[in-house]
């Protein structure tokens, strides 16, 4: 992949969802424009950031959108999730609430999108491996049996949150063509 300047052949709404301060907006900060913040602040207003990839010689826009602070159970409106062909699921492996919670998000995630909309699992924050709370397997068995991409990310670092993004935007890419 490349980032690309000419014509755009696909653009991909990808949303991001989960509990508050799991990372989210660094996340997309990280992925849109390579930046991470320590102190961010929670994020006002429905807003999203795109970044041009190309993909088997296409190039694609990937339009993400991040909650406007609407991370209370139901409050996230189902315009957000309108037209997502692909959504972060994300919890903090250091807070074990925020993974609990996750079934929720899965479930309003399933009542308000496209029912092939493609789904990755995000343990958010492996920096921090010493607070650990959740075990990687734990949510590996979870995602195996909901049928979702997993993987562990460090906004922080820059682990893994290339590769989570581009898993996600070439499986949506796999199943348009
Ligand atoms: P959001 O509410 O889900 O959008 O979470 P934010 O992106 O605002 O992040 C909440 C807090 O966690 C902020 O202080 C971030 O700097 C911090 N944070 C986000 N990602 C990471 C990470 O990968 N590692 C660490 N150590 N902190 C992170
Ligand atoms: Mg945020």
């Amino acid at each position: 992949y490349g980032d690309a300047s000419q014509k755009i052949d696909y653009v991909f709404k990808v949303v991001l969802i989960g509990d508050s301060a799991v990372g989210k907006s660094q996340i997309l900060a990280r992925f849109a424009r390579n930046e991470f913040s320590l102190d961010s602040k929670a994020t006002i207003g429905v807003e999203f950031q795109t970044r041009t990839l190309v993909i088997q010689h296409k190039s694609v826009k990937a339009q993400i959108w991040d909650t406007a602070g609407q991370e209370r159970y139901r409050a996230v409106t189902s315009a957000y999730y309108r037209g997502a062909v692909g959504a972060l699921l994300v919890y903090d492996i250091t807070k074990r609430q925020t993974f609990d919670h996750i079934p929720r998000w899965l479930e309003e995630l399933r009542a308000h999108a496209d029912k092939n909309i493609v789904i990755m699992l995000i343990g958010n924050k492996t920096d921090l491996e010493d607070q650990r709370a959740v075990p990687t397997e734990d949510a590996k068995e979870f995602a195996q049996k909901e049928g979702l991409f997993f993987l562990e990310t460090s906004a922080m670092e820059a682990t893994n949150v290339e590769d989570a993004f581009l898993t996600v935007l070439t499986e949506i890419f796999n199943i348009v063509n």
